[in-house]
């Protein structure tokens, strides 16, 4: 599943090219996807594309002046799949769900397993998640701390808890934690200040090398131009069970946390 390195490397490639663009029509193919209240966005243009928590937001000018923007808000999900194409050519039309038409180049929408969503708000902060973004400057040391006081869970299943920090999923909770150095068993009640303090750090540290790279690919993501990320080459611990730590030597370890595996290096994380 996209996690925040892949969802903002898709905001940031459609930016440039879907900014200034009109609207020349948007179809729904999925039936699952009409359920929600669809605006005119005929003659509309794109404002901004960024990323909110796993979304692509993508902001539309008022229909009218002096009438109201409107934000798209499209969560990947598992499989789901959001492409610029440039040209007028035909969509590859497996599995596509909506697609919007521009008075020049095409936004597509496909997604296999179809869990994905597509959502309209009338402000980005409607469309914004729970937790706080791990790269906000907003979340100083002191708040991290206190988000984590009192807390029984694992820090590793704590790092993924989508209402506290938005967008950390499994691989870079488990990258993060060998970063920091901190075993993703430890209970977050037991973290000291300097070891919150790395976590945080290492945090906003792989996260950003993360979109320096595109992102990580493991089986469906795609970036916008229909490329596949590469920062699965810089994983230390992330699906390298049985092979030697690269900073120490010592074998990686898998284990499993509410379901999901998790990776770890006894010789480098307390
Ligand atoms: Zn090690």
């Amino acid at each position: 599943m996209p996690e925040l390195p892949e969802v903002e490397t898709i905001a940031r490639q459609l930016a440039p090219r879907l900014t200034g663009r009109v609207v020349r029509d948007l179809r729904i193919h999925d039936p699952k996807l009409r359920s929600t209240r669809r605006p005119r966005l005929r003659n509309r243009s794109v404002v901004q594309v960024c990323r909110s928590g796993k979304r692509v937001l993508v902001g539309f000018s008022p229909a009218a002046p002096g009438g109201a923007a409107i934000w798209m808000a499209v969560h990947l999900r598992m499989t789901g799949r959001l492409t610029w194409h440039p040209d007028g050519k035909a969509p590859e039309r497996d599995h596509l769900r909506a697609r919007i038409r521009f008075d020049r180049g095409s936004l597509l929408f496909h997604d296999t397993r179809r869990l994905g969503t597509l959502t309209w708000h009338p402000t980005p902060e409607d469309a914004a998640p729970e937790g706080v973004d791990p790269l906000s400057p907003a979340l100083t040391v002191a708040r991290f701390a206190s988000m984590l006081a009192g807390g029984g869970q694992s820090v590793k299943v704590w790092l993924m808890r989508q209402d506290r920090l938005a967008g950390i999923g499994n691989i870079y909770a488990s990258e993060i934690l060998f970063a920091a150095g901190i075993s993703p068993k430890r209970s977050v009640a037991t973290l000291d200040r300097a070891e919150i303090r790395k976590l945080l750090g290492a945090t906003r540290r792989i996260l950003r090398r993360a979109i320096r790279n595109c992102g990580t690919t493991f089986s469906d993501f795609q970036d916008a131009r229909g490329v596949t990320g590469s920062y699965q080459r810089y994983l230390a611990v992330y699906g390298r069970e049985g092979a030697a730590c690269r900073r120490c030597g010592r074998i990686i370890e898998r284990f499993v946390q509410q379901q999901r595996s998790t990776f770890l290096c006894g010789g480098c994380q307390r």
